[in-house]
């Protein structure tokens, strides 16, 4: 790999060569993959990009730590919708809004983008098997790229997880093993069944590469907004892989030239589970807390990747803010009808965030914000239910719909 100079771990700083199978360092610290900018520079332009018919992640491969003669996965993840929404903007208060819809990849989130260079890396390890433990995303997906490359799987999910991301990863022919735990008790467990097995570990903040992939998300809405940064970029924040990874894209680009400046981070998580916002707000080191939201994607209450979350937030000069449960559940209708995008509460989380912070002042109503959609609405029918509330019912009769239209004053 021409493009990677090395992996460096963000603690004490210390150097690994990037083979495929690399995790942590021996101190415990988390890596980070480190480019030649230089190089990227004389192979990959904005220019070459326009030429570039690969609609999916890949087409930033030479941003990104894969061999050059490695196979894609068969999977198309990536290049999701970036939509201008001006009515909810214009709800929100804001002077530009843009969604990302990531809840359009093939397996409904925007975790495909790290299982699907999960699975090249696994292939390059020249493993057959890979797991993974997950709040529910990170396995459906994991489980469908998985399959579609011919690797076995081994997934371990909190029991509370979705059933519809349980059913998911199902079909997707995945060994699911279902922990009657909370999120870091299913960490634990499947972090010692991979040191048994010696299976491919997919494990949030453990594989350096997977924020590599992640961070794809942020390469495409600059070139969707033509190389010009937003002055906001707002994700939901779980273990925090997903903002990391976001800001390394950022800076990717930065470093190589393709944009003159950086937008700051919303980093949006939920009252109920905020660890890693209490820490920015507070400025004292994270600390646990209970996993007591029904945005369970990002109900962590141990953050696995606290250490590159807090540092991309605080390096883009950005912003922390927390939402309730309520807050989320009316993001999911607003945006719904606002944009006809439905996403699942973890999804439409960083959206609320941006709601909140215009209200409580924190960003300029002025600015231009771009909102990831982490996830589809249809993964979590509960919820969705939930925060529509139950339809009209009428009889198969004239006089009974109008009545019921005249009882919700539905004047057609
Ligand atoms: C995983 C996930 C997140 C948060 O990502 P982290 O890396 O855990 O911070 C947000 N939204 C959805 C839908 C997710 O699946
Ligand atoms: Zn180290």
């Amino acid at each position: 790999m021409k493009n990677v100079r090395c992996a460096k771990c963000v603690r004490c700083g210390r150097e690994y060569e990037a083979v495929p199978g690399l995790t942590t360092c021996e101190c415990g610290g988390i890596l980070d993959i480190e480019y030649n900018y230089d190089y990227i520079r004389s192979v990959f332009s904005p220019n070459s990009l326009s030429d570039c018919t690969d609609w999916s992640m890949w087409r930033y491969r030479p941003f990104l730590p894969v061999e050059p003669d490695s196979p894609p996965p068969p999977l198309r993840v990536g290049w999701s919708p970036l939509y201008r929404v001006d009515r909810l903007a214009q709800a929100i208060g804001l002077y530009r809004l843009f969604l990302k819809d990531d809840g359009l990849n093939p397996t409904a989130s925007l975790k495909d983008r790290a299982s699907a260079m999960a699975v090249v890396k696994a292939r390059e390890a020249g493993a057959d098997t890979i797991a993974c433990s997950s709040t529910g995303n990170a396995a459906s997906s994991l489980a469908g790229n998985a399959a579609a490359a011919g690797l076995a799987s081994y997934i371990f999910v909190p029991a509370r997880a979705p059933r519809g991301k349980v059913a998911q990863l199902q079909i997707f022919g995945a060994t699911v093993i279902s922990v009657d735990g909370s999120y870091e008790d299913t960490f634990a467990l499947s972090k010692a069944a991979i040191d048994r097995w010696g299976w491919y570990n997919r494990n949030a903040a453990i594989n350096p590469y997977l924020s590599e992939g992640k961070k794809t998300v942020t390469l495409e809405i600059m070139e969707q907004l033509h190389w010009q940064a937003p002055d906001y970029v707002a994700l939901s924040v779980g273990d925090g892989c997903t903002i990391a990874g976001a800001w390394k894209g950022l800076k990717d680009l930065y470093a190589a030239g393709f944009i003159d400046r950086l937008p700051k981070l919303i980093s949006v998580q939920a009252e109920g589970c905020c660890p890693l916002n209490r820490a920015l707000q507070t400025g004292e080191p994270w600390r646990p807390m209970e996993e007591n939201t029904l945005a369970d994607s990002i109900a962590v209450g141990v953050p696995r990747n606290a250490d590159k979350a807090l540092a991309a937030v605080r390096e883009s000069g950005g912003v922390a803010v927390n939402v309730s449960d309520e807050e989320i559940l009316a993001a999911m209708r607003l945006i719904g009808r606002t944009c006809g995008v439905f996403g699942e509460p973890a999804g439409v989380t960083g959206t609320a965030g941006v709601k909140k912070a215009v209200e409580l002042g924190l960003i300029d109503p002025a600015s231009t914000v771009v909102s990831i959609v982490t996830g589809n609405g249809l993964k979590d029918a509960a919820s969705g239910i939930r925060a529509a509330g139950e339809p009209m019912m009428v009889k198969p009769d004239m006089a009974d719909l109008l009545s019921a239209f005249e009882a919700r004053n539905i004047r057609p």
